[in-house]
């Protein structure tokens, strides 16, 4: 009999999920492993409980899967490539271990020809000093490692916000360290999502535009407007990234738009990402069914859209859902978390047929949920194109 393949996922979170529910039809069995018992992912697919220090435990899982992949990338690197020794393990550890830390992925992108911001590794009160006067003023400190959604960051206005920055961040210099950026004065942030498979296909989806709010994400936009001439310059960034990093799955690449047009690299993510989720419905394959099916090998499938889509993350709480459900092509997604302050629990993907359509759902949803929309300009560009 046909034995399903089957697919280990360290972190139950909301990725892992949906990477599950992509999984299915493909005849993908999935086995999610987290250190909670409540692991969302744990709803849709067998969740076994295990600590991230529990070696031996999550190493024997190894004889129980096809390949092993991850839905965060702060699984530590040791552990990652123990597992590849003894089983397809994807995206390969060293693309986990560059992401973990800002200095060594920023000093990777400028090797693969991806601007960033100036930087500068800060271990000391000393040496912040002397990135603030080499680097300048407005200026971002944050933690090397172990940041997300805009925590662990700091930004300094002029050079005597240095003492307040050290005050906030200075304890975690010690042992991770601590990086300085200049700051970006971006015109908008874009994220291209690729995929890479075991033979070295790649493609991309369309770049999605999007917005934060306190560093999180709170709305995509794909494909974003205006990108003819962003696109091939983006896709060749990702490429350069995934070929150098001999990836296998998808990848999205975060970058600055300036106002002159440059490209910076700001981070990655070595995973499916949250700027992606709107290919759930805006796309013919989804991130989460491409990345099962390249990491284990099979037949990567169609990245075009379908039509432009809008995003909006739903934080702490969900709120009401009948304007979602009674918006055409508009799609609900509870991730079946509980609520708490600034956790994204669920998020709506609404779909259109062209870009004045898809401006007036999200008027109409936004009005009724009592939202503002973040991305108005880049919804009135739609509007018009
Ligand atoms: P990060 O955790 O590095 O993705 O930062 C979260 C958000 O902070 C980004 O999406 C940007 O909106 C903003 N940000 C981070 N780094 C910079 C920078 N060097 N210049 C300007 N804005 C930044």
């Amino acid at each position: 009999m046909h034995k399903p393949p089957v697919l280990g996922i360290l972190g139950g979170g909301q990725l892992a999920r949906m990477l599950a529910l992509a999984a299915a039809p493909l005849g993908v069995k999935c086995l999610v492993v987290d250190e909670h018992a409540d692991a969302c992912a744990g709803h849709v697919a067998p969740l076994v409980v295990a600590g991230w220090s529990e070696h031996p435990r999550l190493l024997e899982l190894a004889g129980q899967v096809d390949a092993v992949t991850f839905d965060f990338e702060n699984v530590e690197a040791g552990l990652a490539r123990a597992l590849a020794d003894r089983v397809a393990v994807w995206p390969p550890p060293f693309a986990l271990a560059v992401s973990q830390d800002r200095v060594t992925e920023k000093t990777l992108f400028r090797e693969c020809g991806i601007m960033t911001a100036e930087f500068a590794a800060v271990g000391t009160r000393a040496e912040l000093d002397a990135a603030v006067a080499t680097i300048g003023t407005p200026a971002i400190l944050k933690t090397r490692r172990f940041g997300y959604d805009g925590k662990g960051q700091f930004r300094l206005k002029a050079p005597a916000d240095a003492d307040a920055a050290w005050q906030a961040l200075g304890a975690q210099a010690i042992p991770d360290g601590l990086i300085l950026e200049s700051f970006v004065p971006f015109v908008r942030e874009v994220s291209v999502l690729a995929v890479r498979g075991r033979d070295g296909e790649f493609r991309t989806w369309p770049l999605s535009q999007n917005s934060h709010t306190n560093g999180v994400l709170t709305m995509s936009l794909a494909p974003a407007p205006d990108i003819a001439a962003l696109q091939p310059r983006a896709d060749a960034l990702a490429r350069a990234l995934a070929e150098r990093l001999e990836y296998v799955g998808v990848l999205a690449l975060e970058l600055f738009v300036t106002a002159g047009g440059d490209l910076l690299g700001n981070e990655m993510a070595p995973r499916v990402h949250n700027s992606g989720h709107w290919t759930i419905e805006g796309a013919h394959t989804s991130q989460f069914e491409n990345h099962v099916r390249a990491v284990l090998g099979m037949p990567l499938g169609d990245t075009g859209v379908r039509g432009p889509s809008a995003m909006f993350n739903w934080l702490g709480e969900l709120p009401p859902m009948e304007p979602v459900l009674q918006t055409v092509d508009a799609h609900w997604h509870d991730y079946g978390k509980q609520a708490r302050p600034g956790r994204k629990v669920g998020h709506a993907t609404l779909c259109a047929p062209d870009g004045a359509t898809l401006a007036t759902r999200v008027d109409t949803v936004a009005k009724a949920l009592g939202r503002e929309v973040q991305a108005a300009p880049a919804l009135r560009a739609l509007r018009s194109g």
